[in-house]
């Protein structure tokens, strides 16, 4: 564990009474000096007892603080330190250390059944209910001074970022009025958790609609309105604080998925690094200055959201959706002891996490072998499908759940031990973003070396269709080429993708192109060539936000680029601090290294713009960086428009016809009871006469819960949706009669409490003929857990 921080800093920063305050409010400053050292020896005892107190709760950190840096730190032996600058008496500058600050977080949740879930291109792979809520996380940091430096970085419990979703929100942000005008293309960041287990058909190319059967309004309108609830709050929240960060290292969490790839990087730049993947967490606290508590946390770290497997169907935010559940309730529990504000959000974002998995236990053949897949492709007996990455828990059959749980538990376990922690390095400096849209069809740039390269037209390699250790075969149209196609979807788009011409084909090299998406413009365009690149800061934070899914080496490149170029933008004595977000803002699939992409296995396969792809990237965030300087006016080009394919998007997904109860029935109605008692760890459930929940999203609200008795025999819900254990699923039963089941599951395993409970269902049914939409409920028996 690092010493703590000097005791007189920590109280500088996070007692409402601090210097800056004092000279604020007009407060004699004379007696400054005595004042410190009283402040220095109460503040000393008081971090003593506190860190004594966290020894004595949570015993010594496991975590390993000492080795983080060779995943962050590119000053070849410098460490970096704490930057708390010494503040002058009675100087009546503006203090570079403080900020607006601001957090909000918004439900997300959209159709939960009849609909393909975004992540593994699986056909089959069509909801049948809840596990938990998805939610938007908003982050707003500004300049106190100067409304126009502000940003928001936005994690959505999504795949991805996307521009249909971007361009929403931003219209909605438009819409909000003058107050709001301040959010632009500019600074708002839309990142997503990279989770394979939410619902699709809400993106605005037409590859990745392809599995959704198209895009669904209902889908996208839940994203974008929770996303702007989200920012919402959080500016309605805005007040002026501090930001610090910390770090910490997650040996546990992830390992390489795509190793044969890693390992064609040079061997000089990869003994540079303890590790195949980031290990890393990176952390930005947000504490306001009225009352010193912290209103929430921001992390960064790489790990893929496919926890959950690509054999079940129900809607979660995967493990990074549990990991900032766990914070959070973890935070309201004890936010006294915890120095948090009510309403305290955790941000938990992907990283650079193009080859990583939290299959932690490794890719083995389920072909009755038992051995290790192959290293070169991931492959068992010359084929992708038996070979599957293990989690902590594989073998249980559950479709991911226990292991996802537990990947979430190990990044909450992470970011917690950093927030418990008194390492933190003081944010200090002007808040700045820049956006620019490039066109990556035929991006021209000269590589470090002198070489003059360019990009092509974006384009998919036949291992794309092999997929993954996490999620093998992609794309079934692919794997009944050239029969017939089992998605009615390929059957309208598939004869309008054209083949590749021989420049697209040599600029491409050496991926063999198995579908030339970049020059697929019919019905509309398919991928994106034109990519957003976008940096926010912080003082001397850096945020790279990513497109795509950048591999290990690919964020490692990318990061150390920035903090080289940002050095000379930033004052001195703070080092910059580089993070890398995405996949954000449009959804660009992967970027590897051009090693890597020699390679060509899945992430080589699906860099989408040729072997220089990183490169350009690279190079178009270097042109623009020096917007970010302090001394910078201006803003970077806003570059081409990318199509906006909202209006145009097919969709052959259809809407609930109706409802019936089945003959005899009601709503509601309970089918097959509870049982009078149960032991604590049991699975507890009822199922109930149900209807299509896509009738009503109960966004901000609940389909199911869980309600205790108490002594004087009131109900109080103790469990609704956004609890992993409490599962909502839903079954269609008669097609004709339009009726269907719900059946609400609660596992007492996780620390539930005896008692007197009851399970409540909230649903809501659409007539036949009329289509009014009636809400209902129901109510289980009485059930005592022992
Ligand atoms: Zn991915």
């Amino acid at each position: 564990m690092d010493k703590p921080t000097p005791p007189l800093v920590l109280k500088s920063r996070h007692s409402p009474d601090s210097q800056a305050a004092r000279i604020r409010r007009g407060a004699p400053v004379h007696n400054m000096a005595r004042l410190h050292v009283a402040v220095a020896l109460a503040t000393a005892v008081f971090v003593s007892v506190i860190i004594s107190q966290l020894v004595y709760s949570f015993g010594f950190p496991q975590l390993d603080f000492w080795h983080w840096q060779s995943d962050q730190d590119f000053h070849h032996g410098t460490e970096q330190t704490h930057l708390y600058k010494g503040k002058q008496s009675g100087e009546l500058v503006e203090d570079p250390s403080q900020y607006l600050i601001g957090v909000g977080k918004a439900d997300i949740t959209g159709p939960v059944v009849e609909l393909n879930l975004m992540g593994y291109a699986n056909t089959s792979q069509v909801g049948t209910g809840l596990r938990q809520r998805l939610y938007s996380r908003a982050f707003i940091v500004g300049s106190p001074s100067d409304t126009t430096e502000r940003f928001v970085y936005m994690v959505l419990d999504t795949q991805s970022g996307d521009t249909a979703i971007r361009n929403g929100i931003l219209e909605g942000l438009q819409s909000l009025g003058s107050e709001y005008s301040v959010y632009t293309q500019k600074n708002v960041a839309v990142t997503g958790t990279h989770s394979h287990s939410g619902p699709g058909a809400w993106l605005n190319y037409l590859l990745p609609q392809i599995t959704s059967l198209g895009f669904d309004k209902q889908s996208y309108q839940a994203i974008v309105d929770g996303a702007l609830l989200s920012i919402i709050r959080a500016h309605e929240g805005l007040t002026i604080g501090t930001v610090s960060s910390g770090s910490a290292r997650i040996a546990d969490a992830n390992i390489n998925r795509s190793l044969y790839a890693y390992l064609a990087n040079p061997a000089a730049e990869r003994a540079r690094y303890t590790d195949n993947v980031d290990k890393t967490m990176t952390l930005l606290k947000f504490t306001r200055l009225s009352d010193g508590k912290d209103i929430g946390i921001l992390n960064w770290f790489a790990v893929h959201g496919t926890s959950l497997l690509g054999n079940q169907t129900v809607i979660a935010a995967d493990n990074k959706g549990v990991a900032a559940y766990l914070l959070e309730k973890d935070v309201a529990a004890n936010a006294d002891t915890l120095n948090a504000a009510p309403g305290f959000v955790a941000g938990f974002s992907q990283a650079n996490v193009g080859d990583t998995t939290p299959n932690v236990n490794g890719a083995y053949c389920e072909d009755g072998s038992g051995s290790e897949c192959k290293l070169e492709d991931s492959t068992c007996g010359g084929k992708s499908q038996d070979c599957h990455g293990r989690g902590p828990f594989f073998g249980l059959d559950d479709g991911g759940v226990k292991s996802c749980y537990e990947i979430g538990k190990r990044q909450y376990e992470g970011a917690k031990s950093i927030y418990g922690s008194s390492s933190f390095t003081e944010i200090t400096g002007k808040v700045r973003s820049l956006h620019s849209f490039v066109d990556f069809s035929n991006y021209t740039f000269t590589l470090t070396n002198g070489s003059v390269v360019s990009t092509c037209p974006a384009a998919m390699g036949n291992s794309f269709a092999a997929g993954t250790s996490d999620g093998p075969g992609a794309f079934d149209f692919v794997q009944n080429d050239p029969g017939a196609p089992s998605n009615p979807f390929w059957n309208v788009v598939g004869s309008a993708i054209s083949p590749p011409d021989e420049t697209q084909k040599k600029c491409q090299w050496p991926k063999p192109i198995l579908l030339n998406v970049g020059q697929a413009k019919v019905p509309y365009d398919w991928s994106p060539n034109i990519v957003d690149i976008q940096v926010l800061r912080v003082g001397q934070f850096i945020i790279i936000v990513s497109p795509g899914e950048a591999t290990t080496m690919s964020g490692r490149r990318w990061r150390e680029a920035v903090h080289n170029a940002a050095t000379k933008l930033v004052a001195v004595e703070t080092p910059p601090i580089v993070v890398l977000g995405g996949p954000a803002n449009s959804y660009t699939h992967y970027i590897t290294t051009e090693e890597e992409y020699f390679i060509q296995r899945y992430e080589g396969a699906s860099t989408l713009y040729g072997p220089h792809t990183l490169n350009a990237y690279i190079n178009a965030t270097l042109g623009f960086l020096p917007f970010l300087a302090d001394a910078a006016t201006g803003t970077s080009p806003a570059g081409p428009t990318p199509p906006d394919n909202r209006e145009k998007s097919i969709s052959l997904i259809n809407g609930v016809v109706y409802d019936g109860p089945g003959i005899g029935k009601s709503y509601g109605q309970v089918q097959t009871d509870v049982k009078a008692t149960y032991a604590v760890g049991a699975i507890v459930s009822a199922v109930f006469v149900g209807a299509n929940p896509r009738n009503n999203l109960h966004l901000e609200s609940t389909f199911a819960a869980v309600e205790k008795r108490g002594d004087d025999a009131t109900w109080t819900r103790v469990k609704d949706d956004t609890d992993w254990e409490l599962l909502y699923e839903w079954k269609r039963v008669d097609g004709l009669l339009g009726s269907s089941d719900v059946t609400i599951s609660w596992d007492t395993g996780l620390g539930a409490s005896k008692g007197t409970y009851r399970i409540k269902y909230y649903g809501d049914a659409k007539a036949a003929g009329t289509g009014t939409i009636t809400a209902f409920n129901g109510t289980s028996g009485v059930f005592s857990l022992v």
